[in-house]
């Protein structure tokens, strides 16, 4: 009997919840007391101090020697008083992990060997070497120059978990290239805001700067401890190489929204508190679709935070789920047949004048801004579909998007049957139909206003890789292990780029003596032309999509390794070098780290896949077999020959299928392990990859499949792995 697993499915079944609450009763008396904010930096910095660093955070304005050091003592008697002993600076290496290295503050007072204190300069805030010569580089570091180093950005505010200060940082390299994903995104923001303050301009003067919003939603799933670590996979891959589907699995879909289980709703308070101590709006929490899975969703914030604290949240999840006798699984697709997780990407843009640049407006002049941005947004995806999806894919994602179960790996834009029909009108009107001047020379869209309803309007298609929801765009494809950096970095390079073509368009035929409001609306009118292709409304899940979305030009490939060339195009490297994003030099080595990270999950995964069948299914198998040959060779000592044989008939099938299925499986791990062999030979990291996507990755469902049936037959007694009843519906 397999000890280990009932073990684990005993105490699972027995674990009580963690009792947990809140620090203080109100949560506005400790929200955000962890972070170095408005009120920390007021408290802890004198008046000249705090304008200049306000002056660099909202301007960019370089910071003095002398500043930095009154900054950085500020904040280290902060951090001190809430107990920190240490100083890190925290970064985001292109693994989408963050990498910390933690110092002590002390320091020798006076000379060496005397006495200690505490110290924090301002070089050390702003500047540090981290000796990360291990972190992913694609080679930038060993071409160019060997250090890189982190630098601080003081946009996003320093916080203290446990002992530690930690200093959100940008990772470059002594020539300049961005070795993470924070440097790229805050290039991007920066031309986001230029391109859209200089569109706005067209409409209102007042408008001086645009930020970008984000609101993620992290789907995740949560997995008792014991269970987990009976099984290797989830152990070392995340995600579950083997299993038979439950009986019951979603079905019935009376998980989701349904009453939260007793150890969950612990998790997720607890999770709350810490969330709320780090200043992140946690708003909803909910359980989804799949049994276990479960979501944490806060108030949307400025992106570039917004990307911060959703990884701070991720690595807090994984801590505090510990503490209650979990796992916590951020991988895309830890168990077949049923859903993955994504972490949906709600994406806006507002002015400093309060004004939502996708929220539908009260009056023409607002309307006309907002079909500008709208129709602009689906410019830059129809023109960047193959990037968009480049910058969502990995070799997790493929098996929530493109891979067999999933739905097809296709970007498209969804709208709603009331913005199409708007567009649709805008597209078949004329100038003079569309924009109407009155006498006092106000303008007026000549379309009956964007009504109302449209912001609760329901339609909403789950199957669009990138959904209008009414007053933003939800990105939904991206993943839920991901860093969003990736994804927000294209979307609003994307978006920079293309609104700086529009105004050139624009400025063109006002040069050309066209009044203003016409311009826009003859510009506005060839782009709903133009992007037609990316706008679908229909089932994106189906079969019948794939076709048409090839017929209409749009990426259809399903192959990781080739989906990622998607960000080294011509038209990709002009996009990131015209707006200053990214160099041609560090989109390639980028996509070098991408394919080796990719070859080495399949790697590891082959390898697991080709350890478990052998040391775990199939010796167990094996011994079933001879428990029955034992009954089938018992019975013909007792019955007749004819006798014995019907009696024995279902038990010679099993002995049969169970030979089989054995030999499928030994044969196709050691097809697979060759495959692996070979792969490795290859010295290009692009062409490797591709050998693991076509040559070692098939070899996966089939071992899976025929392990999953003698998952069937094998005496449950005996399988030593939990199953996926257990796994999915123990909390
Ligand atoms: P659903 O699951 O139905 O998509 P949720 O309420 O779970 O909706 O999530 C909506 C997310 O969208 C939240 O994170 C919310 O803060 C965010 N959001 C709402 N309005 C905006 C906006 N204008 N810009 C960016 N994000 C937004
Ligand atoms: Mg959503």
């Amino acid at each position: 009997m397999s000890s280990l697993r009932f073990k684990a499915v005993e105490e699972a079944f027995t674990k009580k919840a963690v009792e947990v609450s809140a620090p203080t009763k109100l949560t506005s008396d400790y929200y955000g007391k962890y972070v170095f904010n408005d009120v920390a930096m007021a408290k802890y910095l004198s008046k000249d101090t705090l304008k200049a660093l306000k002056n660099t955070i909202d301007k960019g304005a370089k910071l003095e020697g002398t500043i930095a050091n009154d900054i950085a003592s500020g904040m280290r008697m902060w951090a001190m008083e809430l107990g920190a002993t240490h100083y890190t600076h925290w970064f985001q290496p292109l693994t989408d992990a963050t990498a910390e290295k933690h110092d002590s503050f002390i320091d020798y007072a006076g000379a060496p060997g005397g006495a200690i204190i505490e110290d924090f300069s301002g070089k050390l805030l702003v500047q540090q070497e981290p000796d990360a010569s291990s972190f992913p580089n694609g080679g930038i570091r060993s071409t160019f120059e060997a250090r890189g180093y982190t630098a601080w950005d003081p946009s996003s505010p320093a916080f203290v978990v446990d002992d530690t200060l930690c200093i959100p940082t940008i990772f470059i390299s002594y020539t300049g290239e961005s070795l993470d994903l924070k440097a790229p995104l805050l290039k991007a923001l920066s031309a986001l805001d230029k391109a859209a303050t200089a569109v706005c301009q067209m409409f209102d003067p007042n408008v001086k700067k645009v930020v970008a919003f984000l609101g993620w939603e992290q789907e995740y799933f949560l997995i008792d401890e014991n269970l987990f670590a009976s099984r290797p996979d989830l152990l070392l891959t995340g995600r579950t190489l083997l299993g038979h589907e439950s009986a019951k699995n979603q079905q019935l879909d009376d998980h989701y929204f349904g009453a939260i289980p007793s150890r969950v709703a612990a998790y997720m308070k607890d999770i709350e508190f810490e969330a709320y101590k780090y200043g992140i709006p946690a708003k909803t929490r909910h359980n989804e679709v799949a049994p276990n899975q479960f979501e944490l969703a806060p108030i949307f914030g400025e992106c570039n935070l917004a990307v911060d604290q959703n990884l701070l949240i991720m690595s807090i999840m994984d801590r505090v789920a510990r503490k209650h006798g979990f796992r916590v699984l951020m991988h895309e697709k830890p168990f077949a047949g049923i859903n993955g997780s994504g972490k949906h990407n709600n994406w806006s843009m507002g002015t400093n004048t309060g004004v939502g640049l996708f929220t539908p407006g009260k009056t023409a002049e607002e309307n006309l801004q907002f079909v500008t941005f709208l129709v602009n947004a689906l410019m830059a995806v129809h023109k960047n579909n193959a990037l968009m999806k480049a910058s969502i894919m990995t070799a997790q994602n493929a098996h929530r998007l493109g891979a067999n179960e999933a739905p097809p790996a296709i970007v498209s834009a969804f709208l709603g049957t009331q913005l199409t029909a708007i567009l649709d009108k805008l597209e078949n009107s004329t100038t003079e139909e569309a924009i109407i001047i009155d006498s006092k020379k106000q303008l007026h869209l000549g379309i009956a206003h964007i009504p109302e309803v449209f912001l609760d309007n329901t339609d909403r298609n789950r199957t669009s890789a990138f959904a209008f929801t009414g007053n933003r765009f939800e990105f939904r494809a991206v993943g839920s292990s991901a860093n969003c950096s990736s994804a927000m970095t294209v979307l609003n390079t994307a978006m920079a780029s293309q609104l700086v073509e529009f105004k050139a368009e624009v400025d063109a035929k006002i040069a050309a003596g066209s009044l203003k409001e016409k311009a826009i609306f003859d510009v506005i009118k060839s782009y709903i032309k133009a992007s037609k292709a990316i706008r679908f409304d229909g089932n994106g899940y189906s079969e019948e999509w794939k076709v048409e979305a090839a017929k209409r030009g749009l990426d259809c490939e399903t192959s990781v390794p080739k989906i990622i060339e998607a960000y080294t195009s011509k038209s990709s490297i002009e996009l990131f070098t015209k707006t200053g994003v990214m160099t041609a030099v560090e989109l390639h080595a980028r996509n070098e780290v991408k394919w080796e990270t990719y070859l080495k999950k399949i790697q590891i995964e082959a390898r697991v896949l080709g350890d478990l069948p052998l040391n775990h299914i199939i010796p167990v198998a094996t011994r079933y077999q001879s428990l029955l040959l034992d009954n089938v060779y018992k019975t013909k000592a007792i019955f007749s020959a004819e006798k014995a044989e019907s009696i024995s008939a279902i038990n010679l099938g099993l002995i049969e299928e169970i030979a089989e299925r054995i030999a499928i499986i030994k044969n196709t791990v050691e097809s697979m392990v060759e495959a692996r062999k070979a792969a490795n030979e290859i010295a290009h990291e692009k062409e490797k990859a591709i050998a693991y996507h076509d040559l070692v990755l098939p070899h996966f469902d089939i071992i899976r499949y025929n392990v999953d049936k003698l998952e069937l037959i094998v005496d449950d007694e005996m399988w030593t792995l939990p199953k996926y009843r257990e796994l999915l519906f123990i909390r």
